[in-house]
């Protein structure tokens, strides 16, 4: 489905120019509807049929859906494009942690506390996982019951009930129904009473099946009934060939979306878990087996169009190349990441402590003030505002040039907190020395390529 231009969403709307939306014309509001920075409804000037069609028009090829409450509401979907160059992708994947309620107390709390606590920072971001997903496993309502208000109490981020029994659904729904659940699932036998709980409660769910067709006629089915915040499952097999196949489906299943069959429309939600039945937990051998199988499933499942996953494994090391995958997919591949380009203090600097230059490339930024951290060296830390891109990119496109450095040397008052005037600057900067001393008239020291090699450089030329 072709996304549509500025132009064409400005005859969607009334070209009144009256900016009671907060822009100064309709066509800057098309605009900022394009970017996704406003919605159709914070036009007041439509009427609920221009509003309607309006929302129509730029509801995405995946629709997103939300469910959570407060800080942890999470939106899933929300994708046009099959390739993320084309565009960017929108929905970051959130995991969810597995819970069943046959699992023992003690590994109930395990796993939820993981789930709250596990975080990492990555290039200036903290990763987190972002739910819990409760799975009623005894069939039994009361044990689902205390198992989701076990959860929920030492639990604050989103939820995902599990069964596909309606009263078993409801139970659990009821003890959380303010934080927004995500129902799991509906399928072609329950459908009509998992929807009758959905819509009681202002819930999103999932529908189950892996038939493709049987997926579109329940999700067609619902949307017929005014009801369009579904996600679909459309079953994993995860060993062996059924990987493969697993693949082929979901990437069958966004291409259907893009191209507009509405009743695929749909963010997409894999669960692993179905790896772990049989294993009675007695062999470490096998258990880290299994995590390394869903790690590397799950990563593939990431980069081929899951919307959600639920992970069993709660090993750092299963679910670390998860959020860096994901952190990788999601950013925008038209924005160079970037950190603030100013002087930075490193440890605890004085007036004899080196001046070294960098540049804002966030990449680089981290992997020098890292070195230079672990290295315990105290410096002043000069980053270069080069657009974001890293030092031989931006020594070949001329942003770090003469004049920046001069610049920022300037800007930064680094000359008043240091008794010498000596610059160390990157390796692949080199060719550049005698440029920059002539600008500046600062003495230069062409420092070493990698920045791991920092420490020791500074140590032999006694800087
Ligand atoms: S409120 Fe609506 S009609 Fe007025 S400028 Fe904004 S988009 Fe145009």
């Amino acid at each position: 489905m072709a996304r549509l231009t500025a132009l064409q969403l400005y005859k969607y709307l009334p070209a009144k120019n009256c900016g009671r939306c907060d822009e100064a014309t309709c066509m800057a509001f098309a605009i900022r509807l394009l970017e996704r920075e406003k919605k159709a409804v914070d036009c007041p000037e439509l009427t609920d049929n221009g509003l309607e069609r309006l929302e129509d028009a730029i509801t995405p090829s995946v629709r997103d859906v939300e469910f959570g409450a407060g800080e942890n509401k999470i939106t899933v979907g929300g994708e046009e494009v099959i390739c993320r160059h084309e565009l960017r992708f929108f929905g970051s994947t959130p995991f969810f942690i597995d819970v069943s309620d046959l699992m023992d107390e003690k590994e109930i709390i395990k796993r939820t506390k993981f789930a709250q606590e596990f975080e990492v920072e990555r290039i200036g971001q903290i990763l987190k996982l972002q739910g819990v997903s409760i799975r009623c496993a005894s069939g039994d309502s009361k044990k689902f019951s205390e198992t989701v208000s076990k959860v929920a109490k030492d639990f604050s981020g989103a939820l995902i009930l599990c069964s596909f029994d309606p009263s078993i659904l409801r139970a659990g729904v009821e003890i959380v129904k303010e934080r927004k659940p995500l129902l799991y699932a509906a399928n072609k036998e329950n459908y009509t009473e998992v929807l009758e709980i959905a819509q009681e409660y202002g819930t999103p769910l999932v529908v189950y099946s892996d038939k493709i067709d049987e997926l579109g006629s329940i999700a067609k089915e619902m949307s017929s009934r005014n009801f369009k915040d579904i996600i679909l499952d459309p079953g994993a097999e995860l060993r062996g060939s059924g990987l493969a196949k697993t693949l082929n489906k979901f990437t069958m299943l966004r291409k259907s979306a893009v191209k507009g069959v509405k009743e695929l429309g749909y963010p997409l939600m894999c669960s692993t878990v179905s790896l772990w039945m049989g294993f009675k937990g007695s062999s470490e051998g096998e258990r880290m087996s299994l995590a390394y199988t869903e790690s590397t499933a799950a990563s593939m499942l990431l980069d081929r169009f899951a919307s959600l996953l639920v992970l069993h494994s709660i090993d750092v090391w299963a679910i670390l190349p998860l959020v860096t995958l994901r952190q990788n997919i999601y950013t925008d591949p038209k924005i160079e990441p970037s950190v603030e380009a100013k002087l930075y203090e490193i440890g605890t600097p004085d007036e004899s402590s080196p001046v070294i230059i960098t540049t804002n490339f966030a990449l680089t930024y981290f992997n020098v003030s890292g070195d230079l951290d672990n290295a315990k060296v105290s410096c002043y830390l000069l980053v270069i505002d080069t657009e974001g891109l890293a030092v031989t990119v931006s020594v070949a496109a001329e942003k770090m040039n003469a004049s920046t450095i001069n610049a920022a040397l300037k800007e930064s008052d680094v000359e008043n907190k240091v008794k010498h005037h000596k610059l160390i600057i990157p390796g692949a900067a080199a060719r550049l020395k005698d440029e920059f001393e002539d600008e500046t008239g600062w003495e230069i020291i062409v420092g070493p390529n990698d920045s791991s090699q920092l420490s020791n450089f500074l140590i032999k030329e006694n800087l």
